[in-house]
């Protein structure tokens, strides 16, 4: 069967923020400085191919996307400005929408007022749900656990991870679904699925794909910058993923009227969250007003709305615990219903729909990679290292 040609592509992907990618003339300058480019295949320029052609099967095939962090070196040295690297951006907009099940991504990365409008409804209702549900308000003193009975806010953290689980899931079912297309072509042994089940691990822990594109630019004077920027997406990952295990798991610890002494460590987990939270919402909100390195020039509207969230469920946090710590009711239950009313939206709609979900389909898509990588070696390879391997 061939393969299908969907003109109508480039105009899509220009939805998703791809900006200037019918100007390519394939020179290739963008595929000799990528540092991704190897003997057997051209990076960028492969994928800027499928979009200009149409090949809308191949693109929603493809792991490219993930693999690059968007150095920007092609987009510097496009002679017609045709932007490689935001069409690398726009493409992983544009698969995270793919993979999604509910089409609820589509929607969000396509039409402000679906991005906007449902971050605001879902704040609301969470506002409504505290209202419904939440205790007496002691106004003597400081009572959170009175205010927001912990039983009911861990049962509505489990009902959030379970929705999570569900988005997620099926989300990722889906990718592995358009990448790996199981029951075409020859199968790949389980083995080599769990021999390589250690990279998405190791990379979405130390997110070591980074290096690999910025290690060329030796000589380029935005290496400090870009090394900020990684140290950066290191710090932001490590204080989201604390916080989100804090919160999912640990919440008796951590939401508690006990006022911890300065050394206990419940207080030292949650002061690094809030100073890596800060500095990386912080750090992405001023480097895509700056507009100092590539990956800044060109902001999406889910650009912003990632790093604003952040900022604001960091601020309402810190302001709850100053209220909490000065012995100011009041002000404590209201930052922390808008502590809650951030938080919703930046969990169930991030992590499934946004920007947040690059943190797990950059590391599946390595894994994938990987494990395409090594079933090709399986199947170049004499018939008895096959059969070792199942
Ligand atoms: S994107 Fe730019 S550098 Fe790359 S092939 Fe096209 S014109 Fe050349
Ligand atoms: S942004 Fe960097 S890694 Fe990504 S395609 Fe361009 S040169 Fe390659």
């Amino acid at each position: 069967m061939g393969t299908r040609i969907e003109p109508g592509l480039l105009y899509e992907l220009k939805k998703y923020g791809a900006v200037g990618v019918e100007k390519c003339f394939n020179c290739g300058n963008c595929t000799a400085i990528c540092p991704l480019t190897s003997d057997n295949y051209a990076f960028p320029r492969n994928m800027i191919r499928m979009v200009q052609i149409g090949n809308k099967e191949q693109l929603s095939q493809s792991l490219d996307p993930w693999l690059c962090y968007y150095c920007g070196d092609c987009s510097a040295t496009c002679p017609r400005e045709a932007e490689p690297g935001e069409t690398m951006m726009a493409a992983r907009r544009w698969l995270t929408a793919q993979y999604d099940w509910t089409g609820l991504a589509s929607k969000f990365y396509t039409s402000k007022a679906w991005e906007f409008g449902s971050m605001i409804l879902l704040g609301l209702l969470v506002v409504v749900i505290v209202a419904l549900f939440s205790g007496p308000m002691v106004t003597e003193q400081v009572e959170l656990n009175t205010f927001a009975p912990i039983h009911i806010v861990h049962l509505a953290d489990w009902i959030m991870a379970g929705i999570l689980l569900v988005f997620v899931g099926g989300n990722i079912l889906k990718m592995y679904l358009s990448v790996m297309q199981p029951g075409k072509g020859p199968s790949i042994p389980l083995s080599v699925y769990i021999f390589e089940a250690w990279k998405p691990i190791y990379h979405g822990l130390l997110q070591k794909q980074w290096d690999v594109c910025v290690e060329e630019d030796v000589d380029n004077k935005e290496l400090s910058q870009e090394r900020i920027a990684r140290i950066t997406h290191l710090l932001l990952v490590s204080g989201y993923g604390l916080m989100l295990v804090l919160i999912i798991f640990f919440l008796q610890w951590f939401q508690t009227d006990n006022i911890y002494p300065f050394y206990h460590p419940q207080r030292w987990l949650g002061y690094y969250a809030t100073v890596v939270l800060l500095w990386g919402a912080g750090y992405a909100l001023w480097g895509r007003m700056k507009k100092e390195i590539q990956a800044h020039r060109f902001s999406h509207a889910s650009d912003w709305i990632f790093p604003v969230l952040l900022l604001m469920v960091t601020l309402t946090g810190i302001l709850q615990h100053i209220f909490r710590y000065l012995g100011m009711p009041l002000p404590t239950y209201y930052t922390y219903v808008l502590h809650l009313a951030f938080t919703a939206p930046m969990l169930i709609l991030e992590v499934p729909f946004g920007k947040w979900a690059h943190l797990y389909y950059r590391p599946l898509a390595i894994y994938f990679q990987a494990v395409k990588e090594k079933a090709k070696e399986y199947k170049e390879a004499p018939a008895g290292a096959l059969a070792s391997a199942e």
